[in-house]
C-alpha cells in the first residue's frame, strides 16, 4: 500500500468561518476512507483570525491511524515578504504553502473576475504569473510551491508555449530546492487538469525537484479526493517518492 497524503486541505469555507469539532472529523474520516495515512490542514493564511491551529492538532488524537499537520497556505504577493515572515514567526506551522493567486492586482482565480481577462494578453499574463511565482520560490518564505499552473484555471491560455513559460519558475524551484504539489482540485475546475499538467509534472520529476499531494479540499467529502489518481500520475511522470513535512522540515518516503 503506497504513502498516500493530502497537504492541501481548507475546512473555513469563503463564505463560513464555522469550524465545529465535528466536521474536523469529518475530514480525518473521509481521509482513511480512501485510504489516507497523512494529512495536512492548510487554511489561507488571511483566515488566521478565524482558526486555532491547535484544534486540529486535539482532532489528530482521535484518529490514531491518521497523521495530522498542520500547515498554511500562504497568499504570495511581492512586497508582502516582511509582512509573511513576522507572520509565520507567529506560530510553529509543520509546513508553508506559498501560491500565487493574483498578477498586478487581478485575482484571477475567481469565477466574477473572468471578464478582467479581456484586459490582457494571455502569453504576458502567464509570463508575470510565472515570474510572480519564480519570486515566491526564491523568497525562502515557502517550504511548497502550490498550484504550480493555477493560471490556466479558466483556460485563458497562450496558444503556443505554455509550458515553456513555466520553466523559468521551475528553475527557481529546483534552485531554491522547494517541494511542488501535485494538486487535484483543477479535476473539478474548467481546466479540467490537475495543477501541474502531466507535461509539466514530468519536467519537475526531470529537475528533481519533490512533489507532495493535495486536493486542495474547501469540504470534509473532498478530503483526499483523486489522490490515489494523482499518486499513480506522479509515478509516470517518474516520482518514486513523495514529500512529507514536521516542523517545516522534509522527509521524502517511499510513493509506493
Ligand atoms: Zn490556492
Ligand atoms: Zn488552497
Amino acid at each position: 500500500m503506497p504513502l498516500l497524503v493530502d497537504y492541501h486541505i481548507h475546512t473555513l469555507g469563503h463564505d463560513s468561518f464555522h469550524q465545529s469539532d465535528e466536521e474536523l472529523a469529518l475530514y480525518c474520516q473521509t481521509a482513511l476512507s480512501r485510504g489516507l495515512k497523512e494529512i495536512g490542514f492548510a487554511e489561507h493564511d488571511y483566515y488566521r483570525p478565524h482558526f486555532d491551529p491547535e484544534r486540529f492538532q486535539l482532532q489528530a488524537k482521535r484518529f490514531p491511524r491518521l497523521v495530522v499537520r498542520v500547515g498554511v497556505e500562504v497568499d504570495y504577493v511581492p512586497g508582502r515578504e516582511a509582512e509573511i515572515r513576522a507572520f509565520l514567526r507567529e506560530w510553529p506551522f509543520d509546513f508553508v504553502i506559498g501560491s500565487v493567486h493574483q498578477v498586478d492586482g487581478f485575482s484571477f482565480d475567481v469565477d466574477t473576475n473572468i471578464p478582467q481577462y479581456a484586459d490582457w494578453e494571455t502569453t504576458d499574463l502567464f509570463r508575470r504569473y510565472y515570474a510572480c511565482v519564480a519570486q515566491a520560490a526564491a523568497s525562502g518564505l515557502f517550504d511548497i510551491i502550490g498550484h504550480l499552473d493555477l493560471i490556466k484555471i479558466f483556460n485563458f491560455v497562450p496558444p503556443q508555449d505554455a509550458i515553456n513559460l513555466a520553466l523559468p519558475a521551475l528553475a527557481a524551484i529546483a534552485d531554491a530546492g522547494l517541494c511542488i504539489e501535485l494538486n487535484t482540485n483543477g479535476r473539478h475546475k474548467p481546466a479540467h487538469d490537475f495543477y501541474p499538467t502531466q507535461a509539466l509534472l514530468e519536467e519537475c520529476s526531470r529537475l528533481g525537484i519533490p512533489l507532495t499531494l493535495g486536493s486542495d479540499a474547501h469540504r470534509p467529502q473532498d478530503a483526499g479526493r483523486d489522490i490515489h489518481l494523482a499518486a499513480t500520475l506522479a509515478w509516470r511522470a517518474g516520482y518514486r517518492k513523495i514529500a512529507i513535512f514536521s516542523n517545516r522540515r522534509r522527509f521524502l518516503v517511499p510513493l509506493g
